[in-house]
């Protein structure tokens, strides 16, 4: 009975963020099933916050599910010092309505082309939403400061990851392997916080032990 996965839905369409969560899960000691959202309903993210748009997220997934399910959803983008704090909530549609990942990347190279050493600076921002029944809610946030490079180096992670190379790195996102950026990201940060939340609440909490 111990061994008993719970299940947390994701409110993603993302297949990276899918493997970087079951991983922080995996990571975190709670018998955890994340679930991705079968068909992730249509949201426009327009409430220019990253909460609001978590929690617009998690509510359409939640709006689906039966009463007593659990649904996690994610919010999350890199803000440039250089650029005022964007792309930011904007992140993922920095170059065009359509998401792509690569074109994204390939604006923000080109946008930072000429921006000198030492002004170079950004963070990725994450805001996660946990909603359960009863309208339970919990948001855990994580912040990853670093630098961006001046061209993109590296094949692993996501969107913006061959740019960004965390404080206390020389190598980028892209260039961690999994484990290692789960431990310092953003997201592993965030994830960390609602974790914890979950170790003591039931029907996460371990059972005690025989
Ligand atoms: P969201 O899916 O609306 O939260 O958009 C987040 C966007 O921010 C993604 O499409 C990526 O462009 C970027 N982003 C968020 N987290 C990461 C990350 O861990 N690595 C690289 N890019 C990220």
């Amino acid at each position: 009975m111990g061994s008993e996965l719970r299940r947390i839905h994701l409110a993603t369409g993302n297949a990276h963020k899918v493997v970087e969560f079951q991983r922080l899960a995996d990571e975190s000691g709670l018998a955890l099933e994340m679930v991705p959202a079968r068909q992730m309903p249509e949201v426009v993210e327009d409430t220019g916050t990253f909460i609001g748009n978590a929690r617009k997220k998690a509510q359409a997934l939640q709006a689906l599910l039966p009463a007593n399910a659990w649904v996690l959803a994610d919010d999350s983008g890199v803000c440039v010092d250089a650029l005022g704090g964007l792309p930011g909530v904007e992140s993922a549609y920095f170059a065009g309505p359509q998401h792509d990942g690569a074109a994204n990347l390939g604006k923000l190279t080109e946008v930072m082309r000429e921006v000198p050493e030492g002004r170079r600076g950004a963070h990725f921002l994450c805001v996660l939403v946990l909603r359960g029944p009863d309208g339970v809610e919990q948001v855990g946030e994580g912040r990853c400061e670093g630098v961006l490079g001046r061209a993109p180096r590296g094949g692993g992670g996501f969107g913006y990851d061959p740019l960004f190379i965390p404080h206390g790195h020389t190598r980028t996102y892209a260039e961690l392997a999994e484990a290692e950026k789960n431990r310092i990201s953003h997201r592993g940060r965030a994830f960390a916080r609602l974790a914890q939340w979950l170790s003591g609440r039931s029907p996460f909490r371990s059972p005690p032990a025989t």
